[in-house]
């Protein structure tokens, strides 16, 4: 699959960020690039979450800086920021009651206005928003009596409907059965490779993020230790030196990216050989 050159829009230089005394990110750099599919991955309290809200400004990094479109985002005001890049955080909570389509106009924030609360590219974008994310048949039913793989997708959809370029999320496809996984990451990556959106999406599922991304960030200890594509940083060395993982990596005929299988502990024990094939 080939790009075009694209600069990137949403840059950490040298971020340092925590909570209270204990700092989490130590001198993390990273280019989000346009139009791309940036998937990070890393052990449970490695630092993503923390990474993806201090480039979203939810956190406010103690050292280093932000920068979002060429200009520091610390500097930026809140709507002008929220116009530009869209957030949605781990497990989201909806209000008792809310609709689908209620759910999914709050992505309009940004855009609003006290005097004008919902003009007509407000109802556009809600349609458009829910139709991309496949949810415009539950419009009318409050979000808590779908199921959470539907569920997720009006999150997705409200995120849409906010219309920013860039889009970070937190694990979104956590929980869900495997093909609503898919389904969710095929639109992820039609809307970074059709749509030109920029995505940077926190991952717990391996293999599924080396088949997605078009580039892989794993993290650990609230540092970057390896970046590039899954080709170039999906190996069996790194899973072990990231995610202290034996595993072997190989590739698979017909799949275009490699797939990780997990040594069980049998193999490590050395039993494999006495097992019946
Ligand atoms: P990951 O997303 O990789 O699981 P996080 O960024 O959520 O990692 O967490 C990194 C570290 O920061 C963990 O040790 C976690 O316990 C701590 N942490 C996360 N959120 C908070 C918070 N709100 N207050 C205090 N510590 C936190």
């Amino acid at each position: 699959m080939s790009f075009p050159q694209t600069s990137p829009r949403l840059q950490g230089a040298h971020l340092q960020a925590g909570y209270d005394t204990r700092r989490v990110l130590d001198d993390v750099s990273l280019d989000v690039e346009a139009g791309r599919l940036t998937m990070l991955l890393g052990p449970n309290g490695s630092g993503k979450s923390t990474l993806l809200k201090t480039l979203a400004r939810t956190l406010r990094p103690t050292g280093g800086r932000v920068v979002l479109d060429g200009q520091d985002i610390q500097r930026r005001p809140t709507r002008a920021v929220a116009r530009r890049l869209g957030i949605l955080p781990q497990g989201p909570d909806a209000p008792e009651g809310l609709t689908v389509r209620q759910l999914v106009a709050m992505g309009r924030f940004p855009h609003q206005h006290f005097l004008k609360p919902q003009a007509r590219e407000d109802a556009l974008a809600i349609d458009e928003a829910m139709a991309l994310a496949d949810v415009d048949q539950f419009a009318a039913r409050p979000v808590e009596s779908l199921s959470g793989g539907q569920r997720q997708r009006c999150w997705i959809a409200m995120v849409l409907a906010q219309q920013t370029e860039l889009i970070l999320l937190d694990e979104p496809t956590t929980f869900l059965d495997l093909k609503v996984q898919v389904d969710l990451l095929d639109l992820l990556a039609e809307l970074a490779h059709v749509h030109g959106r920029t995505l940077l999406v926190v991952m717990h599922d391996l293999n599924l993020a080396a088949a997605y991304a078009d580039t892989l960030v794993m993290m650990r200890d609230g540092r970057i230790h390896y970046q590039g594509t899954p080709e170039e940083v999906f190996t069996a060395d790194t899973l072990k030196a990231v995610f202290d993982l034996e595993a072997r990596v190989m590739s698979v005929p017909g799949a275009a990216h490699p797939v990780c299988i997990p040594a069980t502990g049998r193999e490590h024990a050395g039993t494999l050989g006495e097992v019946a094939p």
